[in-house]
């Protein structure tokens, strides 16, 4: 029997590279995109292999839909289906407050996050939509808590793109309802990953406030997006599923 093939952008860190390899190890063959190409997938690519995936690497700017369609296109090629897509890459831009924000900050963060997310979606589902020909599958897409906190002082155009990720997340998964598609997000809260990085003191100033104490793992995130792609999700489409200790 073939595998289930999932493709997955942002893959060579933090929270993409885990669902990549949770996938792997559930029995999936892969398809992974990054950001700028050099040795940065090859620990990723490694352990999917290690954990018998089939893995397809792919150079692809999540914010060009020409790299999205490349992306898909090598799917094509190299497998011959899509069964799962998860929508991770993501970017904050520049922190400050909102008076400081540009609108090249704001066009660059909807970019990649909001208006690339829906580019790569469109691609999934005209392969899995059933009226299209296709067997349907399963789309999950990587939000942020952020949305519904709005990141005062540090990423308003961030939070804001997030949100934009939730809603279209209630659209696609009506419009694909009937067409053997289900539609999700995970929301984590503060996951132990580089993004924190060009805050220094971020971690220590928002943990007190998590209720759990922690910050969350990029496994953790990983358990959840394979979760709702899983037949054990089978009633569950729309669905904004928070990963935040509580906050
Ligand atoms: P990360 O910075 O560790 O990894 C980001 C990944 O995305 C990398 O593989 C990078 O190459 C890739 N990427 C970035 N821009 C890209 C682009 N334009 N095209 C293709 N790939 C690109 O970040 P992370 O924490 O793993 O974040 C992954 C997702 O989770 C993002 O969408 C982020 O907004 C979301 N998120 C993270 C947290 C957190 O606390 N870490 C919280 C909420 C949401």
């Amino acid at each position: 029997m073939n595998r289930p093939v999932m493709l997955v952008t942002g893959a060579s860190r933090g929270i993409g590279a885990a669902v990549a390899r949770l996938a792997a190890a559930r029995g999936h063959d892969l398809v992974l995109t990054w950001r700028g190409g050099g040795s940065a997938m090859a620990d990723t690519v490694a352990a999917c292999e290690a954990a018998g995936a089939a893995v397809e690497a792919v150079v692809a700017d999540a914010g060009s839909a020409a790299d999205t369609a490349r992306a898909f296109a090598a799917c094509d090629a190299r497998f011959g289906r899509i069964d799962a897509f998860v929508g991770n890459a993501g970017i904050t831009g520049p922190a400050g407050d909102f008076l400081s924000s540009t609108d090249e900050t704001w066009e660059a963060v909807f970019r990649v996050n909001v208006v690339g997310l829906a580019s790569a979606c469109r691609e999934a589902l005209r392969r899995m939509a059933t009226s299209r020909g296709g067997k349907g599958g399963g789309i999950v897409l990587v939000s942020s808590r952020a949305a519904q906190i709005g990141s005062a002082f540090e990423w308003v155009h961030y939070a804001a793109s997030k949100g934009a990720v939730d809603t279209m997340v209630l659209g696609l998964a009506r419009e694909m309802a009937g067409e053997g598609v289900r539609v999700n997000a995970v929301a984590p809260g503060m996951i132990d990953t580089d993004i924190h990085a060009e805050i220094p003191g971020r971690i220590e100033r928002i943990l007190p406030g998590v209720p759990m104490k922690r910050m969350g793992t990029a496994e953790e995130v990983a358990e959840a997006v394979l979760y709702l792609l899983s037949p054990a999700a089978s009633y569950v489409t729309g669905a904004v599923l928070p990963i935040g200790g509580g906050r």
